[in-house]
């Protein structure tokens, strides 16, 4: 490794910090880049920046978007008196995969967590508030984590009093996983079976 360029030593060291890339494929990735053309480096490098510069997140769900509201937000054909809560913008790609969500989302960004020191004003709980309406129905679909679980009893409780019906994914999942790793089937057998809280 010594022998290396330090700008190929440095885009080792970069690579190397993504999640699930490991010391070996980062070498071999910096050396694909190496023998490509610039065109792959520059496209690369603009597309990293342009998720940086162009996307926001959206004032209503706080989903990623480039517009605001987002797509899901401002979908007419999608029902609005059903929203899915969720702990990331990552699991709204993971709910919209299945194709089988037809309502709106909410993201907490993240999860209650009093040994981290997350409580609920670090969450997006009070643009929760302000969306629903009675006679809604809240499906809280947090991780199955004890944060997760922690969360959505908190919601349940003062999400019921607010007159909103609330639902709770059906469990066909494994405690202590993320959404992101349940496959499918899973997921849409767990909205489909979704239960009251
Ligand atoms: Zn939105």
């Amino acid at each position: 490794m010594h022998t290396l360029p330090d700008s190929a030593k440095r885009l080792i060291d970069e690579l190397s910090r993504l999640p699930g890339v490991g010391r070996k494929t980062a070498q071999r990735l910096a050396f694909h880049f190496l023998s490509s053309d610039v065109e792959l480096s520059h496209s690369l490098s603009t597309a990293l920046l342009d998720i940086k510069q162009k996307i926001k997140n959206c004032s209503s769900c706080h989903g990623i978007t480039e517009k605001d509201p987002c797509k899901i937000c401002s979908d007419e054909k999608r029902n609005s008196s059903l929203i899915c809560v969720v702990e990331n913008a990552y699991d709204i790609f993971v709910f919209e995969k299945t194709n089988s969500f037809s309502g709106k989302y909410h993201i907490l960004g993240g999860a209650l967590s009093p040994l981290d020191g997350i409580g609920p004003e670090d969450l997006n709980i009070d643009t929760l508030l302000e969306r629903v309406v009675e006679g809604m129905e809240v499906i809280i679909a947090t991780n199955p984590s004890v944060e997760g679980e922690t969360t959505a009893l908190y919601l349940s409780n003062i999400l019921g009093k607010k007159g909103v019906s609330v639902t709770k994914l059906a469990r066909g999942v494994p405690v202590g996983s993320d959404l992101e790793y349940i496959d499918e089937a899973t997921l849409i057998r767990a909205m489909e079976g979704r239960v009251s809280v």
